[in-house]
């Protein structure tokens, strides 16, 4: 680390100020269990006051704020453009990370190490950081911007978009299409997600006939779970080859399947009267999901008498955003990236985002996060962005917003 420091000394070059802004906004501890929102609220309110853009904030629950900046556009009847980002990161393991992951430490590379470098303090910095270059530019645009703030997408946003977008000062929002997270890219391309798989946590309950270790009892909890165990890793094994055989498709386009937890037993000699198993499943967007289900419970029936199940979260939103070139606000988003010479790789997004509850009440949204050349590293240890990669993702964001606020007025708006 001494090194590190000589190396950055040594050379003698000024820090862009996007980038200090950056890495004052890593050193804020917004990590769960207990984020530090006061500290993130505090530092939006410095900026929106140096923006010059006014910031509004919603308690949506208890503790949890919304802040919403926003740049009125010169026709502000129009629907508008939404940036949204979520303040807090997941928990680390210090021990694993070669530098404190809240010191933002940058290295001779230019690397910028700290949680939350990737998922997604780097969007939120370029977001503000584009507005600040067209402001300073004198820009106006016909739509109106707004940037929001929002809590508790790591826990699954119930505390934050989901309580949000059912939120009046969400509908007074007027959104048209909005922008969100996704994911960096290791080669030459940035990823773009137009859709997500729905996430389906399922416990399957297995009742059997007690009795005594030392015999042979009928009908045991244990020989239907291993049916149920049996029908959902052969699934998975299905999925899995279909993914590893088809060159077009990524982790978005498969199911997949993952056995959590089992539950049952009370001594090693006493025949239980139910066991439990619980699965992971993430579907995507292009499956039946009443087949689907119609499916588990062909499973459960075939497995033995009496299994039951439940659900601890089953989404259901299909809804996918359009990426055909006749969509106007595709066309402008993708328009703008091949100007800039940018290789577009779209995707279905693996896992979750906040942009599902987005999507589920009709609105389009991305989830674009300008990272490319860039190990994928979210929640992982040693999260890092090279400084190159984030400045050049805030001249994307100064490119994109220019064309996204002029896509001109569709029907049913004015
Ligand atoms: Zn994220």
């Amino acid at each position: 680390m001494v090194l590190q420091g000589f190396f950055s000394k040594g050379r003698g070059v000024k820090e862009d100020p996007a980038v200090s802004v950056f890495r004052e906004y890593i050193r804020l501890k917004t990590v769960h269990p207990e984020p530090d929102y006061d500290g993130a609220l505090k530092f939006l309110g410095r900026i929106s006051e140096e923006l010059g853009l006014p910031m509004k904030k919603i308690e949506v629950c208890p503790g949890r704020v919304v802040a919403i900046m926003t740049w009125t556009g010169t026709n502000p009847s129009l629907k508008s453009v939404l940036l949204n980002s979520h303040t807090d990161v997941v928990p680390v393991y210090q021990e694993q990370w070669k530098y404190d992951a809240f010191a933002a430490v940058k290295d001779a590379e230019g690397n910028i190490y700290g949680r939350g470098t990737q998922d997604m303090k780097c969007v939120t910095i370029q977001y503000i950081e584009a507005i600040r270059r067209l402001k300073a530019a004198g820009k106006r645009f016909p739509r109106t911007i707004h940037l929001t703030f929002v809590p508790d997408e790591e826990v699954g946003g119930h505390k934050g978009m989901e309580s949000f977008i059912n939120h009046p000062e969400f509908k007074k929002l007027n959104v048209g299409f909005a922008l969100d997270e996704g994911l960096a890219n290791p080669t030459e391309a940035f990823t773009v997600f137009y859709g997500e798989r729905n996430p389906w946590w399922i416990t399957i309950r297995c009742p059997g006939s007690p009795g005594h270790g030392s015999r042979f009892v009928e009908n045991t909890a244990a020989e239907k779970l291993r049916r149920i165990i049996n029908s959902f890793l052969a699934f998975r094994e299905r999925e899995k080859q279909r993914l590893d055989t088809s060159e077009c498709f990524t982790l978005g386009d498969v199911t997949t399947v993952n056995m959590t937890m089992v539950h049952g037993g009370v001594a090693y000699n006493v025949i239980p009267a139910e066991m439990d198993v619980s699965f992971d499943l993430r579907i995507p967007p292009t499956v039946d999901l009443q087949e689907f289900e119609e499916q588990i419970k062909a499973w459960c029936a075939e497995a033995g008498e009496g299994i039951t199940y439940e659900f601890a979260q089953k989404f259901m939103q299909q809804n996918t955003t359009s990426t055909e070139d006749n969509n106007p606000w595709w066309k402008a988003f993708s328009s703008t990236c091949k100007a800039l010479n940018m290789t577009l790789e779209k995707e279905i997004f693996p896992a979750a985002t906040d942009s599902r509850f987005i999507r589920a009440v009709g609105l389009p949204a991305i989830g674009f996060s300008p990272m490319n050349r860039t190990p994928i590293l979210l929640h992982d240890h040693n999260e890092f962005l090279n400084e190159e990669v984030f400045l050049r993702g805030i001249t994307v964001y100064e490119r994109l917003l220019p064309v996204l606020t002029a896509v001109p007025a569709q029907s049913g708006e004015e």
